[in-house]
């Protein structure tokens, strides 16, 4: 990835994240209040969604500023910035990319000029219909490689009418998953996909109000949760309030991957808090594949919750058998090959006294590809583990996610490939065993009909067509962008 000043910067980390998370958003309308650093905690506490580039765009009123670059929400702001953004309302963006490059054209809020002010907007998600958006745009050329930047383009000319009609009339002829954040001057709007695939929030905020990804995000800036935004609901929000609209009839199929591992375990979606769905997975697993063992260690962190879950639901004893380095990640230090063959060691390093001579359960939340799985339990043999066996909390990851999830090709997903049997071989486990599709809906108290489980069962609620697929479907029909600097 190329940085605007030149460095390389390259992602270090060493244990392959089940799937790349997939954008956070966060908004919010609070005269009086300094919304610029509102923004940035509510951002940061959704850090976790995308670690690629970060953004706000605020408004005083007057004009949109905004503010992006690329790196972590920490790496893109400090405290003089924050200061000099004045204003009552904003929007935030943290991104991974899932259409088009990471590339500081691509970083998000995006902004175009509308015929009377400006318009900027934020997406968590990923469209299914780009192209037949592309087309509607008349003629002009975009200046970045995202569904987002497209949507943008297209609110922005809106033939004279507010920023309100002009959604209205977009929003239903836009396909696939869409958590939406966008601001003119004076109002903040927050629209979701009829499906809902992505979580989305309404909170209370003093005298204002505030919008996020997740749940946890309202908590630590300090806003009360009042409610999902619901799927098809689009609202306003300005000094008469909120108001709420439907541009489209809610089919609910909420992403069940967020409950196994893309959302924060102090979230809530749909009632049921996060941490309270991973635990009693793990004791559903613990009653589908038991295991006669002394310890259930987690893979920390997404994986601890279910292996807490596992041994209550065993019996096994719990333990920290492995310890996370959390600050590995993204750097600008490029490691050295001695530091590359220490691997998985660089974020995950065995306690030698908790496991030795031990028969362990190990508890991780999905098998992608399955290379940390196997250099996991050949370090855990080399630490004196007597047998290694391995539970997830999801069933096995077989199909892509065409809705802002960026996991494998299907080539590349090992269950896409190999049997249960063949894939505890190939990672050299004594056992392996993944809970049931049925098991981990059930743990989360929503039907089953009103999830998306695409990406474990082949059938996706959202039909999608071969032209429409690809991170860099736009790169194609445009060219790359260039780099560029920073705002
Ligand atoms: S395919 Fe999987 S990751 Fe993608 S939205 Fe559906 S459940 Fe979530």
């Amino acid at each position: 990835m190329s940085h605007p000043d030149g460095r390389l910067s390259m992602d270090l980390d060493p244990v392959e994240r089940p799937a790349q998370d997939e954008c956070g958003v966060f908004g919010v309308w609070a005269p009086g209040e300094e919304v610029s650093k509102l923004t940035y905690f509510g951002l940061y506490a959704l850090q976790h969604r995308g670690q690629e580039s970060a953004g706000i765009a605020l408004s005083d009123g007057e004009r949109i500023v905004v503010y992006k670059d690329m790196g972590l929400v920490s790496q893109v702001f400090n405290e003089a910035t924050l200061e000099s953004l004045k204003g009552h309302l904003a929007i935030g963006h943290c991104r991974y990319s899932t259409t088009g490059s990471p590339v500081w054209e691509n970083a998000q809020p995006t902004f175009y000029t509308a015929r009377e002010g400006g318009l900027a907007l934020g997406h968590n998600g990923n469209l299914i219909n780009t192209p037949e958006l592309a087309a509607m745009l008349p003629g002009d050329r975009l200046g970045a490689t995202t569904d987002t930047e497209v949507l943008t383009n297209l609110l922005a000319q809106n033939g004279g009418r507010t920023t309100e009609e002009a959604a209205l009339d977009l929003l239903p002829k836009v396909q696939g998953a869409f958590s939406l954040v966008f601001m003119d001057e004076d109002t903040l709007y927050a629209a979701r996909d009829p499906q809902g695939i992505r979580p989305f929030v309404l909170g209370r905020l003093g005298g204002g109000w505030a919008v996020a990804s997740e749940t946890a995000a309202l908590d630590i800036v300090g806003a009360t949760f009042v409610r999902e935004i619901e799927p098809g609901e689009m609202l306003t929000i300005d000094e008469r309030g909120v108001r709420s609209m439907r541009f489209a009839a809610a089919e609910p199929k909420g992403c069940l991957f967020e409950y196994v591992y893309l959302a924060r375990p102090d979230t809530t979606i749909a009632g049921r808090n996060v941490n309270s769905t991973r635990v009693e997975v793990g004791r559903r697993l613990a009653d589908e594949h038991p295991a006669d063992a002394d310890l259930v260690i987690p893979v920390p962190e997404s994986g601890t919750p279910a292996a807490v879950g596992y041994a209550r639901g065993s019996g096994i004893p719990f333990a920290q058998g492995l310890v996370k380095n959390s600050y590995v990640g993204r750097t600008f230090i490029q490691p050295s090959q001695t530091l590359r063959e220490l691997g998985i060691r660089l974020k995950l390093n065995p306690l030698r006294d908790v496991i030795e001579g031990k028969r362990l359960v190990v508890v991780d939340d999905s098998i992608v590809r399955g290379n940390t799985q196997r250099a996991l339990v050949r370090m855990l043999r080399e630490a004196g583990a007597a047998e290694v066996h391995v539970r997830i909390s999801s069933p096995p990851v077989m199909w892509p996610c065409y809705y802002g999830v960026d996991f494998a090709s299907k080539a590349e997903l090992i269950a896409g490939n190999l049997s249960t049997e063949e894939i505890r071989a190939s990672i050299g486990a004594d056992s392996l065993g993944f809970i049931g599709l049925d098991e981990l809906v059930a743990a989360t108290d929503v039907a089953k009909d009103r999830l998306c489980r695409a990406c474990f069962d082949g059938v996706y609620p959202i039909e999608v067509d071969e032209a429409s697929r690809g991170k860099y479907l736009l790169e194609k029909a445009c060219g790359a962008p260039k780099a560029g600097s920073p705002a």
